[in-house]
């Protein structure tokens, strides 16, 4: 293979169990496996994760999309299937079909629900989702007095108002104030709904909030970028999941004076001995990691990035090691004896965060499952 991406099935599990810890024992688990599972694949993440031992057991799995939901019913999966996302009037119907739970954002939605439910004769469950400083979806929590009422009624007899939940804007950060901030809002809009037996679930914590304020006792935890070794805030460090290999492919000797790459922008000060990687941002390597000061692992050191990413190479200066040889592996993203690159070091590199690396991660590179560590795989 010239380049490929391997994910640690057996580390996905433990930062799984160490959310769940951190939440502290009872909450339930929903893994947010959007976006193919943050370009992980979804289809073997949830594999993986559905074998968590008891009380581990996904509640649900969160996705974004209906098709993804649909995906995902393909794949065997028959629990429940929130989709966090508000979805466009025309694909009520196809969600109903593959029995998907709906988290919805406004009364008319729950209007449209509602209409969908009568068409289907079943009484389907909904979650509410509560704005409360994200903006992008959910009800204003400052007039939950009002909505409250109103979507209680529509929904009386056709559909369960199964849970209400917020979404953090910044449970990453190093100040929590604002996340819990959040909280107290959500808490206030909490207090102005009416009385709904059986009580509507409460969920709110994403990634950071699970790990850092043990889910502040929800009853569900969604965490994402933390299960596949992305770091949810100061402190809160998983487990890394993702490695991406590279082959060397062409190894030279340059004299003084030669150039690397379109726009010529790197320029050998002496003899070099540079090499060629068979991986570029057409597989989602950004070509900002170059500019940012890129390295990659070769032989278990790390050697600069020189000049600009191609679409389907890198060039690396491989001057102060000795015998790199075609068709060794170079890794891009992960462990190599004694060196270690993240995904928030790459992240930091180009200007983004791990969540832009993992999901432009390209189809091109293939996933490669792992339960354990590669053992002697790097040897070439
Ligand atoms: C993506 C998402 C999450 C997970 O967020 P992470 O920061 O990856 O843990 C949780 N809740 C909602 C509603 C989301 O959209």
């Amino acid at each position: 293979m010239r380049a490929w991406v391997e994910v640690r099935l057996d580390l996905l599990r433990e930062n799984a169990v160490a959310a769940l810890r951190a939440a502290g024992g009872d909450a339930g688990l929903v893994p947010m496996v959007k976006a193919e599972a943050y370009g992980l694949g979804m289809k073997e993440v949830v594999a993986a994760l559905r074998e968590l031992p008891a009380p581990g057991q996904p509640w649900a799995f969160g996705v974004a999309a209906v098709a993804e939901g649909e995906r995902l019913r393909s794949h065997g999966w028959d629990g429940r299937i929130l989709v966090f996302s508000p979805v466009s009037p025309g694909d009520y119907q196809a969600a109903v079909r593959a029995r998907l739970t709906l988290c919805l954002s406004e009364v008319a939605a729950v209007e449209r629900l509602a209409a969908a439910a009568r068409e289907a004769g079943l009484v389907l469950p909904f979650h509410l989702e509560i704005d409360t400083g994200m903006g992008r979806a959910g009800l204003d929590w400052r007039t939950a007095a009002e909505w409250g009422h109103r979507i209680a009624s529509i929904a009386s007899g056709v559909l369960r108002w199964e849970g209400s939940y917020t979404h953090f804007h910044s449970a990453d950060e190093p100040d929590l104030g604002p996340a819990d901030e959040q909280w107290e809002r959500f808490g206030q809009a909490l207090d102005r709904l009416p009385g709904i037996t059986p009580r509507p679930l409460v969920h709110a914590a994403n990634s950071g909030a699970t790990l850092r304020r043990g889910g502040y006792g929800g009853d569900l935890v969604r965490p994402g970028i933390f299960l596949y070794g992305g770091r949810a805030g100061p402190g809160a460090e998983p487990a890394p999941v993702v490695s991406v290999r590279a082959r060397v492919v062409l190894v030279k000797d340059v004299p003084a004076g030669s150039t690397a790459g379109y726009g010529a922008t790197y320029r050998a000060s002496g003899p070099e001995r540079w090499a060629t990687l068979s991986i570029g941002y057409g597989d989602g390597i950004a070509r900002a990691l170059a500019a940012g000061g890129g390295e990659v692992i070769v032989h278990g050191r790390r050697v600069p990035i020189i000049g600009r990413i191609s679409m389907d190479m890198i060039t690396i200066d491989v001057t102060s090691i000795a015998g790199v040889a075609v068709g060794d592996i170079a890794t891009v993203i992960g462990a190599d004896g004694d060196e270690w690159i993240g995904i928030d070091e790459v992240a930091e590199r180009c200007g983004t965060i791990s969540y832009e690396v993992l999901t432009r991660l390209g189809s091109r590179l293939p996933r490669v499952y792992l339960e354990r560590e590669p053992g002697d795989a790097l040897q070439g």
